[in-house]
């Protein structure tokens, strides 16, 4: 796996600085779980913090995103918490820190439908948690609605892939938006596409008809 888009450093600073919201600290531990380059830079950037705040103790990162990924353990895919067989099977594909949630194959799990060619899976977050976390698959060649944002957008492919204004995201890769950027993404042709999504805030669709479906959508 050759990963081309990498989270921004302000973000691998918040990660390493354990400040991030409860969504966004989801795909960051999803993307360190297949980025060793970004693993030694939080871990650099944590050795950094341990220095200027001595008192605070050097976190191992391994530490770090097990703390991540526990604090996971709020989220709950809606209705589709799969407790009782968690065990990776020889043709899983879906990254170890969502196993608890979906299961462990992207086909097995409980897709809800969305629009045309475009289906979802919400994660609960805790009644704390400000923001969206979401899994989106897109069908092949499928477009998606022009949009914009009103705070960062954090996704990362976890299969196929996708393009934008932005540029071509593939599995591991991760899109680090803020909000004065607009795009309009479309899935790989041949084998679409599954990302996992964390919003801070609802989406800005260009498109009347997005907008009126919104609330339903709860995009
Ligand atoms: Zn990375």
């Amino acid at each position: 796996m050759k990963i081309k888009h990498h989270p921004d450093l302000s973000m691998l600073m918040s990660c390493a600085a354990g400040s991030q919201p409860e969504a966004m600290a989801a795909v960051m531990a999803s993307h360190l779980a297949v980025c060793p380059d970004c693993v030694r830079d939080v871990h650099e950037m944590e050795q950094i913090g341990a220095v200027l705040f001595e008192d605070l103790p050097a976190e191992d990162v391994d530490t770090k995103a097990a703390a991540m990924i526990m604090r996971g353990d709020t989220l709950t895919a809606e209705d589709n918490r799969t407790t009782a067989d968690t065990a990776r099977s020889p043709d899983a594909d879906v990254p170890g820190p969502l196993r608890d949630l979906i299961g462990d194959r992207f086909e097995n799990a409980s897709w809800k439908w969305l629009a045309p060619g475009i289906w979802h899976i919400p994660i609960k977050l805790s009644d704390r948690a400000v923001g969206d976390l979401r899994l989106i698959k897109v069908a092949p060649g499928q477009h998606l609605p022009a949009h914009s944002h009103s705070g960062t957008e954090l996704s990362l492919v976890l299969k196929g892939s996708y393009r934008d204004e932005t540029g071509e995201y593939g599995v591991g890769d991760v899109a680090d938006l803020d909000d004065d950027i607009e795009h309009a993404p479309v899935a790989d042709a041949d084998e679409g596409c599954i990302c996992l999504i964390a919003t801070e805030a609802p989406a800005k669709f260009k498109s009347r008809l997005a907008r009126m479906i919104q609330p339903l959508t709860g995009l």
